[in-house]
C-alpha cells in the first residue's frame, strides 16, 4: 500500500530546499540587487507560495523527477528568510515534505486511530488542515500530517492500510505554503506532557541550539511512508 497510491510509478527523488533556494537567491540578487536597494525590497520572494512552488517544479524538471521528499532536521534559514522562524532562530525543520500536487490523496499505510484532526486556517505559516493519527503498532508515536486540503477522517476513527485520509492542499488554506505533505513524529511522552492540551504550540521548526534534543522528540517519519513498492 503506497502513501500517495494514485502516484503509482512517479519517479520521486531526494531534494534538499534550503540549497534549491540559496542557488535561487545567488541568481535573483546577482540579477536584482542594485534594483532591490532602490526599492528598499528587504523580503524574500521565496514567501511567495507561488514562486517557492515554481522553483521546486524547475528543480524536478532539471532532475528528471516528477516528485520529492526531503527535509527532516534541513536547516532552513535560506527558503524562510524574513519569515515567522527568523524571530527565535527557527530554522531547523523537524519533519518530513513530500513535494506532490495539490489534491493528491493521501492514504494510511499502517493501522492508527485519529487523535486529533484541527485547522488553523487563516494563519500564515500555520498548519492548516491536520491530521493526527497514532499508530496501532508503534503506540510510543505520533504522527502529524499537515498542510492538507480535504480531510476525511475524524477524531476517534480507527484506520487501516488503504484508507484515505486527506488530500493535499494549497495556498492560501493550507497554511499559506507551497502545496506539499508535511509528516511530523512525536515522542508520545512529551506529546501528552507538552502538547495535548496546547496543540497549537507543537511547531515544524525549532532553534538550531535545540536541534540535538529535537531529534529525539521528533524522529525521522520516513519509515512510517511508501513511496514505492
Ligand atoms: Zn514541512
Amino acid at each position: 500500500m503506497l502513501t500517495f497510491p494514485d502516484l503509482h510509478g512517479a519517479r520521486f527523488g531526494h531534494i534538499n530546499l534550503d540549497v534549491l533556494a540559496r542557488a535561487h537567491a545567488h541568481f535573483r540578487d546577482a540579477a536584482l540587487v542594485p534594483q532591490l536597494i532602490k526599492q528598499k525590497v528587504v523580503t524574500n520572494p521565496l514567501l511567495d507560495p507561488h514562486l517557492c512552488h515554481e522553483m521546486i517544479q524547475e528543480a524536478h524538471a532539471h532532475l528528471g523527477i516528477d516528485h520529492s521528499y526531503g527535509g527532516w532536521f534541513e536547516d532552513r534559514r535560506v527558503l524562510w528568510k524574513d519569515s515567522y522562524l527568523e524571530k527565535g532562530q527557527h530554522w531547523i525543520h523537524l519533519g518530513v515534505d513530500f513535494n506532490v500536487p495539490a489534491k493528491t490523496r493521501v492514504v494510511a499505510t499502517w493501522k492508527a486511530t485519529v487523535e486529533l484532526v484541527d485547522d488553523d486556517t487563516p494563519m500564515i505559516g500555520g498548519w492548516g488542515p491536520r491530521v493526527i493519527l497514532r499508530l496501532k503498532d508503534d503506540p510510543d508515536l505520533i504522527l502529524i500530517f499537515a498542510h492538507l486540503g480535504e480531510v476525511s477522517c475524524k477524531a476517534g476513527d480507527k484506520v487501516k492500510p488503504g484508507d484515505t485520509l486527506a488530500t493535499v492542499g494549497s495556498p492560501p488554506h493550507n497554511g499559506m505554503w507551497f502545496p506539499h505533505l508535511h509528516v511530523q513524529a512525536v515522542d508520545l511522552k512529551h506529546y501528552k506532557r507538552d502538547w495535548t492540551h496546547l496543540v497549537q504550540e507543537l511547531d515544524g521548526y525549532a532553534n538550531p541550539f535545540a536541534a540535538s534534543h529535537a531529534a529525539t522528540i521528533f524522529p525521522d517519519p520516513m519509515r512510517y511512508m511508501r513511496l514505492w513498492e
